[in-house]
């Protein structure tokens, strides 16, 4: 999801692309006004203009009833609209709100994604499960309480969105919470009581590597068990750094977990007194960024080469052996080895590197290899 002000169209429009290119397969940006609905068209067109293909989402609160209605350009341009039934709108205008957005949807054949969040509850919902809970003869804990207004809260918008004409097929459930544990039974409950698509998240994840931990724990344990259908990181960026952050760890989350592949990984040791200088982990590091930069070109070029596996080692003890296990290893020379980097292509010792420009000589060895085993696109 973007974080520029969406009226502000080039920045918007390069934000989205940075996170296309950094492999984002759905961009979301926030309507939250007139002017973020006038720019959407004009995001669209800037960034087919740079041949940007990737999907935009409209993220409305309040009043995306109206924005809809007064911008069809940005009803046109978005693939998908998400709702929050717990502030699409209040009281007695909530239905025919929540009824606009989904017949804008129908009209313009776009999906919704319904997306209930723990920090904008429907106060109705929660207050009538509460009153329903005191009549129970052994009453639900609190938490349990509001995890059922959570998926009632969208899995009863869903059931209005249906009977407005809307597909089940075209409609995407999330329920956000912030919470590890509490992610993991929301999800495998609604999972349980429903067909819909499945957009999984750990909301307000927080900064860091808290942030990382945290989705990946709860992510992990709900992939593994096949729940979720599209992902999203949530990672609070420190200043100034690049939003691309989510999407890497999203990535990486999915290709270690082996579900899906996007660019080549590097195995690396992680150093010990065997090793007591800083080259492996440099060497480690240059090869990664590396090869995060070539994605792009080759990701159009060949096929498959996302799936090819890299190990950069320390020493002698595990070197050789992990290094024969990648596609291409190097295993460096610990402290008091001979100066001298074996490196294995496909399991077998194909070289041995010496001198000042290690580095640059195994990176060219990767182009090499890319070049002579991925096949290229469009050729037969
Ligand atoms: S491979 Fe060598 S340097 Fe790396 S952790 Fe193992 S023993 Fe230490």
């Amino acid at each position: 999801m973007t974080n520029t002000d969406t009226a502000d169209v080039v920045g918007s429009a390069k934000q989205v692309a940075e996170l296309a290119r950094a492999g984002s397969e759905l961009v979301r940006l926030t309507v939250n006004n007139a002017a973020a609905a006038a720019a959407i068209p004009r995001i669209r067109d800037r960034l087919n203009m740079m041949g940007v293909q990737v999907p935009l989402i409209g993220d409305f609160h309040y009043n995306g009833h109206q924005l809809l209605a007064d911008e069809p350009a940005a009803a046109e341009a978005l693939a998908k609209y998400r709702i929050n039934p717990g502030n699409v709108g209040f009281g007695h205008k909530k239905d025919s709100q929540f009824s606009s957005i989904i017949e804008t949807a129908l009209r313009y054949g776009k999906p919704v994604r319904i997306g209930a969040n723990w920090g904008s509850l429907d106060q109705q919902m929660v207050a009538s499960l509460m009153d329903e809970n005191r009549t129970r003869v052994e009453p639900w804990d609190a938490a349990r309480v509001g995890r059922e207004a959570l998926i009632r809260s969208a899995l009863d918008s869903a059931r209005r969105a249906q009977d407005l004409g809307m597909g089940s097929d075209n409609i995407v459930i999330s329920c956000k919470v912030s919470g590890v544990q509490e992610l993991i039974a929301v999800y495998r409950d609604l999972a349980a009581r429903c067909s819909h698509a499945l957009h999984l998240g750990l909301t307000e994840a927080g900064m860091g590597s808290k942030g990382i931990v945290a989705s990946t724990a709860a992510l992990a344990v709900l992939l593994q068990e096949g729940i979720g259908d599209t992902i999203r990181i949530s990672l609070t960026p420190e200043p100034d750094e690049s939003r691309t952050r989510e999407v890497i760890v999203a990535q990486e989350l999915l290709q270690t977990m082996g579900l899906r592949a996007f660019t080549p990984m590097v195995t690396a040791c992680p150093g010990c007194g065997r090793t007591t200088s800083s080259l492996f982990q440099e060497l480690a590091k240059s090869v990664q960024e590396h090869v995060r930069a070539k994605m792009p070109e080759w990701r159009l070029k060949f096929d498959g080469v996302e799936n090819m596996t890299l190990a950069v080692m320390g020493c002698v003890v595990n070197g050789p052996g992990e290094s024969k296990h990648a596609n291409i290893g190097i295993s460096l020379p610990g402290t008091g080895e001979a100066p001298a980097a074996p490196v294995f292509i496909d399991g077998k010792k194909a070289m041995t590197l010496r001198g000042e420009d290690i580095a640059g000589e195994f990176i060219a060895v990767v182009e090499e290899y890319v070049e002579r085993s991925y096949r290229s696109r469009g050729s037969a």
